[in-house]
């Protein structure tokens, strides 16, 4: 039976082998005949082919194509949440760390926590802070030195005062023009009316008295003494050098009254109450950087009794902080010592949402001390308090951006 089975194998070889030859000879393609096994030849046909029905092989294939679809739609939703897991792992990861020098610490502005490049110390330092520059007796100088009955003013050769008259707006008077103050002074008393004529239409307010030297100072007293007795002087006067109309910081309001037009000599000037309208100055002069310097509660700090019209410039920052808490210039001034540059700060916001920073800087004694500043200052302002050190007001933002 095998014999027979090898036999037959030899057979057909010699018969394919005949056919081949035949073919070279005749010339004709190979394909179409040589490699040809008769279907019909069951000897063929590979053990496992099964015939089956034609329908029975579409059914097949349609299930197989089924079966490729879902399991392609699977190996895609299998990549695509690998992607975005990828994705978002690796958007997690702060590579700016990860490549940065570990000695660096994120930079953190104190005004408002901005996360920029990291920075090394030093790095740090010069990103975050500017010097000025400060002499010893500039502690004498700047718009919130304190002059009091212990703390006397000391006069500068020649002081930097300008006319009322000539640099005002015209939103409020002057009594003469003979009435000085520093620029500072007025040109945020012209904010400040410019505003409160916009508020009332009232341009009645008079600027009254402003800078006064020692020998101006002691005319006052004199004639003051002359008219309502030494004790009122007393009240109400300081003595030469003690005064802080010597600061140019200092004045004393008025309102004008127009009297009767018709009649010569009717103009009348009025002590300012600071009541009605004028309310509106004492609720909204720190905003413009001026405080009521000797208020009724505080009489027993100042040693002066209330003077409804005596405001005095301090700037913004201060004056906002002044007000705030309620204190008294005096007691400001201990209380800011509290406050460094390096340690707390102390913040205030203005109705216009301007942020300021405050705090206080001791003196060394010595020319040339370097006073740190916040290097995100849009504008700063640096005074002595006329006793031992320096307040510092930077204006640091704004909650508006
Ligand atoms: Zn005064």
């Amino acid at each position: 039976m095998q014999n027979q089975q090898n036999k037959n194998t030899a057979n057909t070889r010699t018969q394919n082998q005949n056919v081949s030859q035949r073919n070279r000879r005749t010339g004709q393609t190979r394909s179409t005949q040589t490699n040809r096994r008769p279907t019909t030849d069951t000897k063929y046909a590979p053990a496992y082919t099964r015939t089956t029905h034609p329908h029975q092989n579409r059914n097949i294939k349609r299930k197989k194509q089924r079966r490729g679809a879902v399991s392609g739609l699977a190996v895609c939703l299998v990549v695509m949440i690998f992607v975005s897991l990828s994705l978002l792992i690796v958007r997690s990861i702060d590579w700016d760390y990860i490549f940065s020098d570990k000695t660096r610490r994120p930079f953190e502005n104190p005004e408002n926590t901005v996360y920029g490049p990291y920075l090394t110390d030093a790095e740090r330092e010069g990103y975050l802070t500017q010097y000025a520059t400060v002499n010893a007796a500039d502690v004498h100088r700047g718009s919130c030195i304190l002059v009091n009955f212990d703390v006397p003013y000391i006069f500068e050769e020649e002081e930097d005062v300008y006319s009322v008259y000539k640099n005002k707006s015209k939103s409020y008077k002057v009594t003469s023009g003979s009435i000085f103050l520093r620029m500072e002074t007025i040109q945020a008393m012209n904010s400040m009316m410019d505003a409160f004529y916009a508020e009332t239409e009232n341009r009645n307010v008079m600027v009254n008295s402003g800078f006064r030297n020692a020998k101006q100072q002691q005319q006052v007293y004199d004639s003051k003494a002359e008219l309502n007795g030494a004790d009122y002087a007393e009240q109400y006067v300081q003595k030469p050098g003690y005064s802080e109309h010597h600061t140019g910081y200092a004045m004393d309001l008025a309102v004008y009254d127009e009297g009767d037009l018709e009649v010569e000599g009717d103009e009348a000037m009025w002590t300012f109450n600071g009541k009605d309208e004028y309310f509106w100055i004492d609720q909204n002069c720190s905003q413009y950087g001026f405080i009521l310097r000797y208020s009724a509660s505080k009489e027993d700090v100042t040693r002066i009794s209330y003077e409804s019209w005596h405001y005095r410039y301090v700037g913004i920052g201060n004056a906002l902080a002044i007000q705030n808490m309620g204190l008294a210039l005096e007691e400001y001034i201990n209380f800011i010592r509290d406050y460094s540059y390096d340690g707390t700060r102390y913040y205030i916001t203005a109705n216009n949402g301007d942020i300021y920073c405050l705090y206080y800087v001791k003196s060394n004694g010595s020319d040339g001390q370097k006073i740190p500043i916040p290097k995100t200052a849009r504008s700063y302002q640096i005074s002595g308090n006329n006793i031992d050190g320096f307040i510092v007001s930077a204006l640091v933002g704004n909650e508006q951006g």
